[in-house]
C-alpha cells in the first residue's frame, strides 16, 4: 500500500467525533481540491510502500478499536479490500473516509463516511487538464448512491460559504434515501478562528434545515498538523 502516514488520536471531525481512532491515511488522489489540508496525499503525493501485513501490524500495536482509513483516496489503493477484511477479521471498528467517486462492493466497513466536493473545491493554478478532470470527477450521485444504500453512511459537506447551501440541498434532492440527521455540514479552514467565525451562521443552517453540525477539533485541538 502507498502509506502517507498511521498515527493514533482521537477522531476530530463527523458522528464519531472524540472517538479514539487509529488513523491510515494512504496517498494519491484523484481530485485536487482547491481548499485540500493533505496536500501531501494529492496535489504533492508522497509516502512509503508497505506492504497490507505491515500495515495491519502497525495498527494493531495501537490500544484501540476504531479505525479509519482515509486520505488521499484510499479507494485507489488496490490493496485497501484486502485490508479491511483483515481489519474486520480483528474486529475492529472501519470507518472508510472518501470523496464517494469511486464504489467498491467488496470492501468491509462499519461507517462510510462521503463527502462529496461541491463546487468550491475548483482548483485553482493547475493544468486546464487537471481542472477539467476535478470537476468532472467530483460529484457523482450515482455512486453515492450506491454507497448509502450498501453502508451506514453520513454525507459529509465541507461548506465555505452560505451559497454552498443551494448546491447542497440541489445534491440531496438527486439522491435517494438521504435521511437529513446523516447530513454533516463542516466549516471548510484550517484556522481555528475562521472556523469558529463559520461556526456561528453553519450551526443556525443546521438547526433550520435538520442537518448535523461538525467542527474540525483537530484544527481546535492541535492546529493544523499531520499525525494528528
Ligand atoms: S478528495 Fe480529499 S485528499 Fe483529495 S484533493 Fe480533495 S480534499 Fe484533498
Amino acid at each position: 500500500m502507498w502509506i502517507s502516514e498511521i498515527f493514533y488520536t482521537v477522531q476530530g471531525e463527523g458522528i464519531l467525533l472524540g472517538v479514539p481512532s487509529v488513523f491510515v491515511r494512504t496517498s494519491g488522489c484523484n481530485l485536487r481540491c482547491a481548499w485540500c489540508d493533505t496536500k501531501y496525499t494529492s496535489w504533492n503525493a508522497s509516502g512509503q510502500h508497505i506492504n497490507v501485513e505491515d500495515v495491519l501490524k502497525k495498527v494493531m500495536s495501537f490500544p484501540c478499536d476504531h479505525v479509519v482509513l482515509t486520505g488521499g483516496e484510499p479507494l485507489l489503493d488496490k490493496d485497501i479490500t484486502t485490508l479491511t477484511h483483515l481489519l474486520h477479521q480483528e474486529n475492529k471498528h472501519i470507518t472508510i473516509e472518501t470523496a464517494a467517486t469511486i464504489f467498491n462492493e467488496d470492501i468491509i466497513c462499519d461507517l462510510a463516511s462521503l463527502s462529496p466536493k461541491l463546487s468550491n473545491s475548483k482548483p485553482q493554478g493547475l493544468s486546464e487538464d487537471w481542472i477539467q478532470r476535478h470537476e468532472k470527477q467530483r460529484l457523482q450521485p450515482q455512486i453515492i448512491n450506491k454507497w448509502i444504500e450498501k453502508y451506514d453512511y453520513q454525507l459529509k459537506f465541507v461548506v465555505s460559504e452560505k451559497n454552498d447551501l443551494q448546491e447542497i440541498l440541489q445534491l440531496l434532492e438527486s439522491l435517494t434515501n438521504v435521511t437529513r440527521q446523516n447530513v454533516v455540514l463542516m466549516p471548510e479552514g484550517t484556522q481555528a478562528a475562521a472556523l469558529y467565525e463559520k461556526s456561528i451562521w453553519l450551526t443556525e443552517v443546521c438547526k433550520e434545515y435538520g442537518f448535523r453540525y461538525t467542527p474540525r477539533m483537530h484544527i481546535d485541538l492541535f492546529g493544523n498538523k499531520r499525525g494528528v
